[in-house]
């Protein structure tokens, strides 16, 4: 993620900033991907605090714009859960306008979400054709944390749910493409297995004894669907944290030259090199805090191959190249 120019003064403005530090009210603008001091600003914003710009007053954000169900407002926390839920959503829209999805250019269709509050039942995040459901009760650290555990996960965060997600929308987008689908099942097998008893199988067995050598999470053995997803949501990790790391003026050896935009990468080998050794520095500095890796992965040759793949498929797939 960039850091952003203050329209009105001095200083820099982050990603989910509502006024600079003088107080001053501004919005970003996602097309220009830059801060404005002016409305209108995004209907949501007095209620869940979103900080992006509207077409006209009185109107949704492009983001919020995509949220066709909001939580139910009578369970609790479901607002400012829904907010933080927002937030994650807003800066993976981000991310992946980078490389033109959901933008104005792209002339496909948009994820449609559904956003839900848990009651005593669990929200069951997934995709189906276009509408993505989120829970947002997974902001909550502590649910968040009791179900890491139990997954045996390394990593769950709101951001990693919106990659993921929204990356089952992408096969979706790009399975319209003839092309596509048979480079994809070349790389990661075939989808038209069932999906149910696939997944069933995996929480009743656990994941082949050599996952490690084949796949970035052992979620991702489960189905050639859960593989591209987590492919995809792991090519956009390691994108984002190379992009902050420039945006922040860090330097490190391993960046190519100064200026890199890892978003404007062609190579994908050079990207994913790149990134995963500046992780190995940034997971040196989240231990000095006691913290836990920033990126406790690591990545395989099979699992680096199939993040190629959908690096190219990412990078022109929403223009229809
Ligand atoms: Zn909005
Ligand atoms: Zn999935």
């Amino acid at each position: 993620m960039r850091v952003f120019a203050n329209p009105v003064g001095a200083g820099s403005l982050w990603f989910d900033n509502l006024a600079t530090a003088e107080g001053t009210p501004v919005a970003y603008d996602p097309q220009a991907r830059a801060f404005l001091p002016m409305p209108p600003f995004c209907a949501n914003r007095n209620r869940i605090g979103c900080n992006w710009i509207a077409p006209q007053e009185g109107a949704f954000c492009r983001s919020c714009a995509m949220t066709a169900l909001a939580p139910d407002p009578s369970i609790p926390n479901a607002i400012p859960n829904w907010a933080q839920t927002e937030a994650a959503k807003r800066w993976v829209l981000d991310n992946l306008g980078h490389w033109h999805w959901f933008r104005p250019e792209d002339p496909g269709a948009r994820p449609v979400f559904h956003m839900l509050a848990e009651g005593p039942t669990p929200v069951l995040m997934g995709h189906a054709e276009g509408v993505v459901t989120i829970s947002v009760a997974e902001v909550d650290p502590v649910l968040l944390t009791t179900r890491r555990e139990a997954l045996q996960e390394p990593y769950r965060t709101m951001i990693g749910h919106m990659r993921h997600e929204i990356a089952h929308m992408l096969w979706w987008r790009l399975s319209l493409r003839e092309d596509f689908l048979d480079a994809f099942r070349a790389t990661f097998g075939d989808e038209r297995i069932d999906y149910s008893a696939a997944l069933r199988y995996h929480y009743e067995n656990g994941p082949p004894t050599e996952w490690t050598q084949y796949y970035l999470t052992s979620y991702a053995s489960a189905h050639p669907h859960e593989d591209l997803a987590e492919t995809v949501a792991h090519l956009l990790h390691l994108t984002d944290i190379a992009d902050s790391l420039v945006a922040t003026g860090l330097s490190a050896p391993q960046i190519p030259q100064p200026g890199w935009n890892p978003y404007s990468e062609p190579d994908a080998e050079r990207l994913i090199h790149t990134a995963v050794a500046l992780t190995v520095s940034i997971n040196q500095i989240n231990r000095s805090m006691g913290l836990s890796d920033l990126y406790p992965f690591v990545l395989s040759n099979h699992a680096r191959h199939k993040m190629v793949f959908v690096h190219n498929w990412l990078r022109r797939g929403a223009q229809g190249l």
